[in-house]
């Protein structure tokens, strides 16, 4: 169990905002990219893919892709019918297909076949948004430009009233905030592990949870209002 420090539960964010970062650091030590790839070729590919898909069906796909199409060279120059038949599954897949070329030629035309290490060189792209440019930057060269916001993190974050915005880009401004900036790719991470093991969409398990003390959104029986504890 993890050991908790004295904070009241309706603290301001800024002060619970450490804490909460320590214990859901010592509670998912190992929290990681769930992305398979070897490359940062190979992770923008999989992050373009995994818009409303699971990371689990996207590193399904992705084997066959790159065993076809190795780089942005071959990519480039796909037929659009049998790159659709691959990725088919992912779901969207004739968007993701011309996300796909245009990124792989635009990578190749500007780039010299190199993904950039560059937020503003990675949302040029084709296909490239803000959340796929900060997955690649934060996990394949290790520079932490912003936090990605996913359903989980962006669930969490307004549960531990971290933020009370609902679009992800000004959630990202608030946990920025809070957060030490070396620690922000980590910290999606955290959240999206915290969110699919206890912090889930439905039923969140409250009383499992290492940061109930510091979340006012904890639904625990000690916690119920007098009127939400007579109710049948
Ligand atoms: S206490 Fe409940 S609502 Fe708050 S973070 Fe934990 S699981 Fe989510």
């Amino acid at each position: 169990m993890t050991p908790k420090t004295k904070l009241t539960r309706r603290s301001p964010k800024a002060e619970r905002a450490p804490e909460i970062h320590r214990r859901l650091l010592a509670t998912y030590p190992d929290a990681h990219c769930a992305l398979n790839f070897t490359n940062p070729y190979q992770l923008i590919v999989a992050t373009i893919l995994s818009a409303q898909c699971t990371d689990k069906r996207v590193n399904m796909v992705t084997p066959e892709l790159f065993r076809r199409y190795p780089t942005t060279k071959e990519l480039s120059v796909a037929e659009p019918s049998q790159l659709e038949d691959i990725i088919k599954s992912t779901g969207f897949f004739r968007a993701k297909t011309k996300s796909l070329l245009g990124m792989a030629a635009g990578v190749e035309e500007r780039h010299g076949g190199r993904i950039p290490a560059d937020m503003d060189a990675l949302v040029a792209l084709p296909g490239v948004g803000r959340k796929t440019a900060n997955v690649v930057l934060g996990n394949a060269f290790q520079i932490d430009v912003g936090v990605v916001v996913d359903t989980h993190v962006g669930r969490v974050s307004q549960r531990l009233a971290l933020t009370r915005q609902t679009d992800p880009v000004k959630i990202e401004q608030d946990l920025m905030k809070l957060f030490p900036r070396d620690g922000w790719t980590m910290l999606s991470h955290l959240f999206i592990e915290h969110g699919r093991q206890i912090c889930d969409a439905r039923k969140p398990k409250c009383e499992a949870c290492p940061l109930a003390d510091l979340c006012p959104s904890a639904r625990i029986p000690e916690i119920q209002r007098p009127a939400a504890r007579t109710r049948k």
